[in-house]
């Protein structure tokens, strides 16, 4: 199907907009029953982030969630304050809830900050971790929940009940060597980091994020300082920044240098606006479209280039032809600048459409000396 899961229930919801709340024959049947994961960031960022807890309530409802989704990642749900989520209560199947609103190997820092509250998230996690037989393995806090530790805080209350539920489990070893588990960098001893005073607080050790499964940090398991997460090998390839020194997952540490093909994390360059080491003190460019940090020298982008002066577009090249094909982009300056790309991609369509041509050609031929030979053998 070519809609992407939550768009799915999403324009279910949206066609039950007038009906009860309740999942009814026909939202079911279009959003199916492939519920194991339900991630917001596989929708569109901007609808995402429009939408509000009775959004997030109804879909949670429509597709049975406290029966059906074991991943839960309201990436980019900014706009919540978390009471949309109350459909969750006493769920026995759901292992993960990744409250971090941002998406997969993405820095967990938000402008301007979520109004995600703990007023209303927690008293639903505390009906799932109190639950016997509860599956949950790995929690994200948004970061605005960790921002300001005190010991005081009802989250830091919850994070205590987190820890027993954790201790109630008995004894979890590293699934390499054995040793036995949690080790987190403290001397604490607990799953989920509560050190007002650390740099951990509030984040689960010795869990992958990916696949759930336990290693110590001496054997399979890395720490990524920019999505602030835990990897297991299997589940992320990781790299050291040159800059920081900290380890990142090759996704979230995505600027090389051209020079020695550095890796630098994406906190690095967009924080300092500079590639180190080679290009000192160059400016890099931030396409405005996907993300992408070009560099001055390691792209053919010249310092100040990527923004467009006529319409103060700052897509990337790759980003203009694009809304270019899709008739998106009005701007003559815009077009002559990616003239050649333009060039360029109508040559590759048509000699893909010669190669095609000649592929039939081919076949025919084929197809034709096929059939002589059979009515050869037949003779
Ligand atoms: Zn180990
Ligand atoms: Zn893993
Ligand atoms: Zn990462
Ligand atoms: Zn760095
Ligand atoms: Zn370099
Ligand atoms: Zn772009
Ligand atoms: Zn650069
Ligand atoms: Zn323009």
């Amino acid at each position: 199907s070519f809609l992407a899961a939550p768009s799915k229930v999403l324009f279910a919801v949206a066609l039950d907009e007038n009906s009860a709340v309740s999942p009814n024959e026909r939202s079911s049947s279009i959003v199916g029953n492939q519920w194991d994961i339900l991630d917001f960031g596989d929708i569109e960022k901007k609808l995402a982030e429009n939408l509000n807890d009775e959004d997030i309530e109804r879909v949670l409802q429509c597709i049975d969630a406290v029966n059906k989704v074991k991943r839960l990642k309201l990436a980019n749900c900014v706009n919540i304050t978390g009471a949309g989520l109350e459909p969750l209560r006493g769920s026995l199947i759901i292992e993960q809830i990744d409250l971090g609103l941002v998406g997969a190997h993405q820095s967990p820092k938000l402008y301007p900050e979520p109004s995600i509250s703990c007023n209303h998230v927690l008293p639903i996690l505390d009906t799932i971790i109190a639950t016997e037989g509860c599956a949950l393995r790995h929690l994200q806090f948004p970061l605005v929940w960790l921002q300001e530790p005190s010991t005081d805080s009802e989250f830091h209350q919850f994070l205590q009940r987190y820890n027993q539920m954790w201790a109630n489990r008995g004894t979890i070893s590293c699934l390499e060597c054995n040793k036995g588990l949690p080790v987190g960098s403290g001397s604490r001893n607990e799953w989920i980091g509560t050190d007002t005073h650390g740099p951990e607080y509030g984040q689960q050790y010795n869990t992958c994020y990916g696949c759930f499964k336990h290693y110590c940090y001496d054997c399979k398991m890395n720490f990524c300082s920019t999505c602030q997460m835990d990897y297991c090998d299997d589940c992320t390839k990781m790299s050291d920044c040159q800059v920081c020194g900290d380890s990142h997952c090759n996704d979230c540490c995505e600027h090389e240098c051209h020079e020695c093909n550095a890796k630098i994390c994406s906190e690095c360059v967009k924080e300092q606006y500079e590639c180190y080491g080679c290009v000192e003190g160059q400016v890099c460019h931030i396409c405005g479209d996907c993300d992408r940090v070009f560099c001055s020298e390691c792209c053919n982008f010249e310092p100040g280039m990527i923004s467009c002066e006529e319409c103060t577009n700052n897509s990337c090249d790759d980003c203009r032809l694009r809304r270019f094909l899709q008739g998106e982009q009005d701007c003559a300056e815009c077009n002559k600048r990616i003239a050649p790309l333009i060039v360029r991609e109508s040559i590759v369509s048509r000699s893909l459409k010669e190669e095609v041509e000649s592929l039939k050609a081919e076949v025919k031929e084929l197809k034709r000396e096929n059939k002589e030979l059979r009515s050869r053998n037949w003779n």
